[in-house]
């Protein structure tokens, strides 16, 4: 494939250092083989999340300086605000510090214990926070999206009937609400059509349920949406984001990913009761509602990262960098789910290590392979992720897939620096059978792959040595 054109060139620097196997290997042991706690001054090549990485522009930076850190209706939340209604068109603007805050802000003004939330799939925080209050989150993304060697283009489509089945089992006063996550992070970086997006509009409209996009990839969506999807080649990114958001009722935004920036978020609503509730909630927890939890220069900083983002060029370089990382892995023999999507490439690591059972985490073995023999940093999505106990028969229940997500800062990593992460990712693939599974040796209560701790299985080593085949 072609080397997708950068739309920009370098004004400032960061240097990475390299730091060598031993000491690698001696980071690993001491996080307890979970990379989120690898101090980042020990990693080479870090793809743990695009979220908040971000490299901003010049123009964000200059909006920076301009920022108006006036408590009460800053200039900078008026640009914030206009920038926002620009493209997503609802009536309430609730600025978060990011986008947990906005998902925790919503559901517990919407959701009951008890209460039902589908969603193709939700994120981990945006379950956490459904379950959190009580609430059940439904996945109900098609059947195409579970299977990682399907190549169909709307992989991130909610399942019409899935979604039918959850109002006939438990009842439209137990759901309050549907969610649609674009692109759908936890499902592989896949879009979701306008037409689904649609049909989903109009269930939700005839049930009298509101339809809540998370929209954390909202461009990147729309760009699939204009490459992909019949009558929309002509259409602008722009046009295409504003036609999607017409077709709901709020939407949860963290600006860490497509507004360009380090810190930040939204809420949008349409109900003015509930953006009311919010709202005061809002003040006893992030801040006036007019900055949230955000200072005035990173209001300003969104306001322009969202004018950048609809730039055509920037999505296609953007786009083609992901999929260019994941045409070279599977060029060299890693499977990865397919087709590539927009934030991120997930090595299918059941393929990778297939003598690992699911109970002993093979995309975390993976992801901490390639840490130890290349200072790359991934992150697992897999049971690790969301193993769970069934509520009704207690059995363990386990995730459809086992992935290792690496995710693409934007406009941050050069495609020598992923070139260099597809040959440490296939050396790991060939190392496949001399790694060990991992158990876990201590966990916190929720959301426990941020911090657990885990050993190779008998308290061996990670990698067996040659011999040991
Ligand atoms: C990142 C993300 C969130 C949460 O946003 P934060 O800013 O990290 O709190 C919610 N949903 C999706 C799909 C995400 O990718």
């Amino acid at each position: 494939m072609d080397l997708p054109f950068e739309p920009y060139r370098i004004k400032v620097v960061e240097r990475i250092q390299r730091v060598s196997r031993a000491e690698r290997a001696r980071r690993l042991e001491a996080a307890g083989y979970n990379v989120f706690k690898i101090p980042s001054d020990a990693i080479y090549v870090d793809l743990l999340t695009d979220s908040g990485t971000s490299a901003m522009s010049d123009q964000q930076w200059a909006a920076m300086m301009t920022g108006d850190e006036a408590y009460a209706f800053s200039r900078s939340f008026a640009d914030f605000e206009r920038s926002i209604r620009d493209i997503f068109s609802y009536r309430h603007v609730i600025p978060t510090h990011q986008g947990r805050a906005a998902e925790s802000l919503l559901f517990a003004a919407a959701v009951a214990p008890g209460q039902v939330v589908p969603n193709n799939i939700h994120f981990d925080t945006t379950r956490a926070n459904v379950e959190h209050r009580g609430g059940i989150a439904l996945d109900c993304v098609c059947d195409e999206g579970l299977d990682p060697e399907n190549e169909g283009p709307f992989k991130g489509d909610m399942s019409l009937d899935k979604l039918a089945e959850a109002f006939e089992k438990y009842g439209k006063e137990r759901i309050p609400l549907v969610m649609l996550t674009i692109t759908n992070n936890s499902g592989g970086g896949q879009p979701v059509s306008m037409a689904n997006a649609r049909a989903v509009s109009e269930f939700c409209r005839d049930m009298g349920v509101p339809l809540i996009f998370d929209a954390c990839r909202f461009a990147e969506n729309a760009w699939f949406i204009q490459q992909r999807e019949e009558g929309f080649a002509d259409t602008t990114v722009k046009e295409i984001s504003r036609e999607m958001f017409s077709l709901g009722d709020g939407c949860t935004m963290s600006a860490k990913k497509d507004a360009l920036v380090n810190i930040g978020g939204f809420l949008c609503l349409n109900d003015d009761d509930l953006a009311l509730e919010v709202t005061n909630d809002l003040i006893l927890h992030e801040g006036f509602p007019t900055y949230g939890g955000m200072a005035g220069r990173d209001l300003a900083a969104v306001a322009q990262g969202l004018k950048e983002v609809m730039d055509e060029e920037y999505l296609a370089y953007r786009i083609g960098q992901v999929r260019r990382l994941g045409e070279r892995l599977e060029s060299l023999g890693v499977p990865c789910l397919k087709p590539i999507g927009g934030h991120a490439v997930y090595i299918n690591a059941s393929r990778v290590l297939p003598h690992i059972p699911q109970s002993e985490f093979p995309a975390q073995v993976f992801t901490a392979a390639i840490y130890l023999e290349g200072g790359v940093r991934g992150v697992e999505i897999g049971s690790l992720m969301f193993e769970h106990a069934d509520p009704d028969t207690g059995e363990m229940v386990y995730p459809a897939m086992e992935l290792v997500r690496l995710a693409i800062p934007r406009r941050v990593y050069t495609h020598t620096q992923l070139d260099y992460v597809a040959d440490v990712c296939a050396r790991v693939a060939e190392l496949g059978p001399r790694l060990s599974g991992l158990e876990i040796t201590w966990q916190p209560p929720s959301l426990r792959h941020f911090t657990a701790k885990l050993q190779p299985v008998g308290g061996g080593d990670l990698l067996a040595p040659e011999s040991a085949q």
